[in-house]
C-alpha cells in the first residue's frame, strides 16, 4: 500500500519520490510513502500558520473536546494502528508492545484533554492587579524517532494543540506509517491545518527547525541531532524541548531480594528490546549479591520469548533497524573481548529479520563501550561494585541524565540514594515508570524542557502578565 507522504491542511498529497519502509522481522515491505518534499514542507507550515489564529481563539472547552474525540478516535482504530505498528516498528502486539503502545497513546490524549492551567494572580486588590494569562506560541514543529513512535507523535502532538498552536508532525522516515494513519484518523476531529504531517528525508526536520514561521521545536532523539536541532533553531530564536539520549543507571544495594526484584529490573531494561530512552542501560549490583541477581535475571530471562511481532505470544520483537542492530553486534562483541562474561545471548539470530537474543553481560565495567554508550538494545551490562558512593559516582558519570533507579529493601534509605542521582526522573524499586499526570525529561545532555501534565502543557504556551 502506498501512503501519502504530506497531510496538509486536511487533505492527503502524495510526492513523486517513493520510499519502502522496511518490516524489521521479516527484511520485506511494511509500505510504501509517497514522501513529501522541501515545497510539502513549505505548505504544511503555511497551513499550520494560517490555522492558528481561529485555533488560538477557539474556546478552551471546544480545545478540551476536539483533543477528547481525538481519544475516541485513537481508541476506535486501535487495531489498525497497533498491526501498523508490530509492521513498520518490528515490536509485538502484545506484551509491552504494539497494542499497549495505542493504549497509551489514547490515555495520553484523553488525560491532556482535561488538563488546564488557569490565570494565576500575584496580587487583586485595590492597589495593584498583576494577573498572569497564558497564550499558545503559533506553528510548533514535532519530530519523533522511530522506538515508540505512536506514543511520542501523541505527547508532542496533544499538549500543543490542547494549548491552542497548530502543529506539522514529521516522523522517523524508519516508522512514518503509524503516524501518518494517525494524522489522517485525526483529521475528523480537528479544524483544517492545525494538524500538518511530512514524512520524508532527515533534511525536512532541518527545514522545519530553521524556519522562521516555526514558533517551537518539539524533538525527541539523539543527542546528536538534538545539537543540530539547537543550532538551527538559535538564528530564529525558538522555544525547544528538546528529550535526547540516557544511559539510565540502576543501583541494587545489598539488601535487595534478588527474586523479588528480578522482574521489575528485566522490564525495566528490555522494555521494547532496550530501545526506549528511560530503559534501564547499566545496572550497578552489589558484590554480596552479584551471583544471586544474576542468576535470577537468566532464570527470567528464559521465560521471555523473542520472535516476530504478529505472533501471539511474542513479548519482544526484532531490533528496529539494521544501524541500531549493528551497534548492538558491536557493542557486545567489543565487551566479550574485553573480558565481559556473556550469560544468555550474544550473538544474532540467524535469519532475515532484525533479531537479537536478550543478552545479560557480566563483569562489565565502565571503560567499555557497552556501559559508556547508550546501546538502546537488548544488552544489558551487569557491574559489580563494593561501595554505594562509588557507584553513584559511576553512575553520574555520564553526560547524560533521563532516569535512574536504586533498589533496596530500606525505601528511606533507597530515596535517600535516588536523590543524588544526576536525572530527571528517580525511581525506587522501579525503573521507567512513567505517567500523563507527572513530568517527564532530562537533565544535562539528555535536554531540557519535560513533557506530561501542567508542567509539560506549560511548555507549549508564554505568558502575557497583564499589571495595572
Ligand atoms: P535521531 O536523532 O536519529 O532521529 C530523530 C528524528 O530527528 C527523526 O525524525 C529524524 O528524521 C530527525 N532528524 C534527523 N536529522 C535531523 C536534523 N538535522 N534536523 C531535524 N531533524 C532531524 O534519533 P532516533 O535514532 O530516531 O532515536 C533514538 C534516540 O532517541 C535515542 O538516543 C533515544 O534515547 C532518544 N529518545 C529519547 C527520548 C526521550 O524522551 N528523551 C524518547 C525516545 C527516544
Amino acid at each position: 500500500m502506498t501512503y501519502a507522504g504530506a497531510i496538509i491542511a486536511g487533505s492527503l498529497e502524495y510526492g513523486e519520490t517513493l520510499s519502502t519502509v522496511a518490516n524489521p522481522a521479516t527484511g520485506g515491505s511494511a509500505g510504501e510513502v509517497a514522501t513529501a518534499d522541501a515545497a510539502a514542507c513549505e505548505r504544511a507550515i503555511g497551513a499550520a500558520r494560517t490555522a492558528f489564529a481561529d485555533w488560538a481563539a477557539t474556546p478552551d472547552a471546544d480545545r478540551q473536546a476536539a483533543v477528547s474525540r481525538c481519544a475516541d478516535i485513537i481508541e476506535e482504530h486501535a487495531e489498525t494502528l497497533a498491526q501498523l505498528l508490530t509492521a513498520e516498528q518490528g515490536k509485538p502486539l502484545n506484551g509491552m508492545g504494539a497494542r499497549f503502545e495505542v493504549g497509551g497513546a489514547a490515555a495520553w490524549t484523553r488525560h491532556t484533554a482535561t488538563l488546564s492551567l488557569p490565570v494565576e494572580y500575584v496580587q487583586d486588590d485595590d492597589d495593584t492587579h498583576i494577573a498572569i494569562h497564558r497564550r499558545p506560541l503559533g506553528v510548533v514543529a514535532a519530530i519523533t524517532p522511530w522506538n515508540w513512535p505512536l506514543m511520542i507523535a501523541i505527547w508532542q502532538i496533544m499538549p500543543a494543540i490542547r494549548a491552542g498552536n497548530t502543529v506539522v508532525i514529521k516522523p522517523s522516515p524508519f516508522t512514518p506509517l503509524t503516524t501518518l494513519k494517525l494524522v489522517e484518523l485525526l483529521q475528523e476531529a480537528l479544524p483544517p491545518g492545525v494538524l500538518n504531517a511530512v514524512a520524508g528525508p532527515d533534511a525536512l526536520g532541518a527545514i522545519l527547525t530553521s524556519h522562521p514561521d516555526v514558533a517551537k521545536v518539539c524533538f525527541t532523539g539523539s543527542t546528536a541531532t538534538g545539537r543540530k536541532v539547537m543550532a538551527s533553531a538559535a538564528p530564529t530564536v525558538k522555544r525547544l524541548t528538546l528529550e535526547l539520549g540516557g544511559n539510565d543507571a540502576g543501583i541494587v544495594l545489598p539488601d535487595a531480594d534478588p527474586a523479588a526484584i528480578a522482574e521489575g529490573l528485566f522490564w525495566g531494561a528490555f522494555i521494547n528490546n532496550g530501545q526506549t530512552c528511560a530503559a534501564l542501560k547499566r545496572l550497578f549490583v552489589h558484590d554480596s549479591i552479584y551471583d544471586a541477581v544474576c542468576d535470577a535475571l537468566v532464570a527470567y530471562a528464559a521465560a521471555v520469548k523473542t520472535g516476530p511481532g504478529t505472533d501471539e505470544d511474542s513479548m519482544l520483537g526484532p531490533l528496529q533497524n539494521e544501524m541500531q542492530f549493528q551497534k548492538v553486534v558491536r557493542l557486545v562483541d567489543e565487551a566479550r573481548a574485553s573480558g565481559a562474561r556473556i550469560l544468555t545471548g550474544g550473538s544474532p539470530t540467524p535469519g532475515n529479520g532484525l533479531f537479537y537474543p536478550i543478552t545479560l553481560v557480566a563483569d562489565a565495567k565502565p571503560g567499555m563501550a557497552l556501559v559508556d554508550d547508550e546501546q538502546f538494545g537488548p544488552a544489558l551490562p551487569i557491574i559489580r561494585y563494593t561501595d554505594v558512593d562509588e557507584a553513584i559516582a559511576a553512575a553520574n558519570a555520564v553526560d547524560v541524565g533521563l532516569g535512574g533507579s536504586i533498589w533496596s529493601s530500606d525505601i528511606a534509605r533507597a530515596r535517600d540514594l535516588a536523590l543524588q542521582l544526576e536525572c530527571g526522573t528517580a525511581w525506587v524499586n522501579k525503573h521507567g515508570a512513567i505517567r500523563p499526570d507527572t513530568p517527564f525529561g532530562g537533565v544535562k545532555a539528555s535536554g531540557f524542557g519535560v513533557e506530561f501534565g501542567p508542567h509539560g502543557l506549560g511548555e507549549f504556551l508564554s505568558l502575557r502578565v497583564l499589571h495595572d
